[in-house]
């Protein structure tokens, strides 16, 4: 059983950064992630307000992070949490490989000792959780532009959602030559001011007041059904992109015990710590402002905050 004084789970921003500042300490470190570095932060087409880069992608931001995460601590991918025990002295984790890599003869069972943990497990895609949304998937549906917008190049693509994700990965889509609309529920966006500008720039058209009720087809995407000023029709198109937020990844808070708000997010004080001693939080698992910059300034303060209550 291999032991740590911190194991931050989730290697997006938050977690990367608490790895350089718990490392940089010299706190024995090790990072674990379910899939590869990253998170959802892999799937930004283009970031233009992380200070020190006029314009950088999340990847390429990620792949930075990674390699300077690793000049201080350990970085375990493509690992499972199977579970998270609080014991008298700290915290016992078991872990086994991700689906991805596991054979019917090694699974990667392995066990870890902390004496603290960082949760920094970020959030899920939000579904619409329509009639076609969950069958269609990656033939048609897809949540990522980054990941699978190529396939639709040349295509009609709509965009389902009206904050800076959808808006972003709309001007993504664009630029890869797919003809893309916005559907968005309202009559007014919810993305920042600089991205409606680019929209209109671009000739991104937007269905006002419309929002899809189901997505239909034979082997792919064909059309959907839009409900457009209370008004159902039928809508052709190649593809159906969702970009409506997210929800919290809680589930390793809720075994530990740790207190959530009414939105399933981790409660954290000024230090990062939670309710539960030796547990502290950081990036969007917490809620808030869910921002890469917000996300790296959480995990620093939850990595000295955890280096610091432990008086190594
Ligand atoms: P978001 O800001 O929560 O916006 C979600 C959008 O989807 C809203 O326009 C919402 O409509 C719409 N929506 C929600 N549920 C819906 C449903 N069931 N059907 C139809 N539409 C629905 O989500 P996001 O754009 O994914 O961004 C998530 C967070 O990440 C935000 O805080 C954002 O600022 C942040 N982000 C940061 C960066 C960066 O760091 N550079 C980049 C991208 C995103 P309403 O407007 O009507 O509520």
């Amino acid at each position: 059983m291999e032991e740590y004084d911190i194991i931050i789970i989730g290697a997006g921003p938050a977690g990367l950064t608490a790895g350089i500042y718990a490392g940089r300490q010299n706190s024995k470190t090790l990072v674990i992630d379910k899939s590869s570095a990253g998170g959802l932060g892999l799937e930004v087409p283009m970031m233009q307000n992380y200070p020190g880069f006029e314009s950088i992608s999340g990847m390429e931001l990620i792949q930075k992070m990674k390699a300077q995460s690793e000049n201080y601590c350990e970085i375990l991918e493509n690992t499972v949490i199977d579970s998270i025990e609080k014991t008298e002295d700290g915290f016992h984790l078991k872990t086994k490989y991700s689906p991805l890599l596991m054979t019917e003869d090694d699974d990667g069972a392995k066990e870890f000792i902390a004496k603290s943990i960082i949760l920094a497990t970020g959030a899920s895609h939000r579904h619409l959780n329509i009639p076609g949304e969950e069958e269609f998937l990656g033939r048609g549906v897809a949540y990522c532009a980054t990941c699978d917008g190529m396939f639709f190049i040349g295509k009609d693509v709509l965009m389902g959602g009206g904050g800076n994700s959808a808006a972003a990965e709309s001007l993504y889509l664009k630029n890869l030559g797919c003809n893309v609309k916005l559907v968005h529920r309202r009559d007014e966006l919810r993305c920042e001011h600089h991205l409606q500008k680019a929209l209109e720039e671009n000739g991104i058209e937007v269905l006002w007041n419309s929002t899809i009720e189901e997505i239909k087809g034979e082997m792919m995407v064909n059309s959907v059904t839009l409900l457009r000023d209370g008004v159902e029709e039928d809508y052709k198109t190649d593809a159906v992109f969702v970009a409506i937020g997210d929800d919290p990844s809680n589930d390793l808070a809720k075994d530990l015990g740790v207190a959530l708000d009414e939105g399933g997010y981790i409660i954290t004080d000024k230090k990062q710590a939670t309710n539960v001693k030796g547990v502290y939080s950081a990036g969007d698992i917490t809620g808030g402002v869910k921002q890469w910059i917000v996300a790296c300034g959480e995990g620093a303060v939850a990595a000295i905050s955890a280096y610091e209550d432990l008086n190594l």
